[in-house]
């Protein structure tokens, strides 16, 4: 199963991710995540990463798009994957859709969470990731997925926040890329969207993002009929 994950920050797709990850078995591969591993890491493409992410920019493509494609090439991704932050942009939809192509691999599922832009950023700002699991769902401004105290909820780790939740520039910055449906995130899902309609195979699914966790989860797993 190949799914691609679109939806803006804040709309709870790590959460479903997880969810997702879980019932298919098989591995999330979340862009953000992997350039987060890589500065903590200190790795060179971590210090190339981290001016961009810092600013709420986009990584430039010639970084971005080969990073995702050899990580698709691993043997974990034989039996599928749930792409989750890739594409972000149109360009990086027409290499992924090339590269998959060239490849004879299809795409199966596309989800797309529907999110207004304002509740997005309040949950953005309200996010505290554990130490122990970034999928871990945490967050000060909702209240069925309060942190107990300062502790995560799920597993009682310390929890931090992403440099770049706080700066409402960046968090600005970061809406304007995705939800800009002619050259940004939407458009990439768009892309597909098109593709999806013209091939007939692959599904498009949306979802309300604005009820708990636990509606979307069940709007998701009815609309996959799993
Ligand atoms: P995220 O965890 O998905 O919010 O990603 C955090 C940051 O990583 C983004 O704000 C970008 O700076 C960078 N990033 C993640 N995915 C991509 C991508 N597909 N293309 C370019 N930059 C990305």
């Amino acid at each position: 199963m190949n799914i691609l994950f679109f939806g803006p920050n804040g709309s709870g797709k790590g959460t479903q991710g997880a969810i997702l990850k879980e019932k298919f078995t098989i591995p999330h591969i979340e862009s953000g995540a992997i350039f987060r591993e890589n500065i903590s890491n200190g790795t060179e493409l971590g210090s190339k990463a981290k001016q961009y992410i810092d600013r709420g920019d986009l990584v430039p493509d010639e970084i971005t798009i080969p990073m995702i494609l050899d990580r698709l090439q691993r043997d974990d991704c034989k039996t599928g994957w749930l792409l989750d932050g890739f594409p972000r942009n149109k360009n990086q939809a027409v290499k992924l859709d090339e590269s998959l192509k060239e490849a004879g691999i299809a795409v199966n599922i596309i989800l797309e969470i529907l999110l207004d832009r304002e509740v997005a950023k309040n949950r953005i700002m309200g996010r505290r990731l554990c130490v122990n699991d970034n999928n871990h769902p945490n967050n000060i401004f909702i209240d069925a997925i309060k942190p107990n105290g300062d502790k995560c909820r799920v597993c009682g780790g310390d929890l931090k926040t992403r440099s770049d939740d706080q700066d409402e520039d960046a968090i600005n910055k970061r809406h304007d890329i995705f939800y800009n449906t002619e050259t940004g995130t939407l458009a990439s899902a768009y892309y597909f969207k098109g593709l999806a309609e013209k091939e007939g195979i692959i599904k498009y699914i949306t979802l309300d993002g604005t009820p708990g966790v636990k509606e979307v989860t069940a709007e998701l797993l009815s609309k996959l009929k799993i």
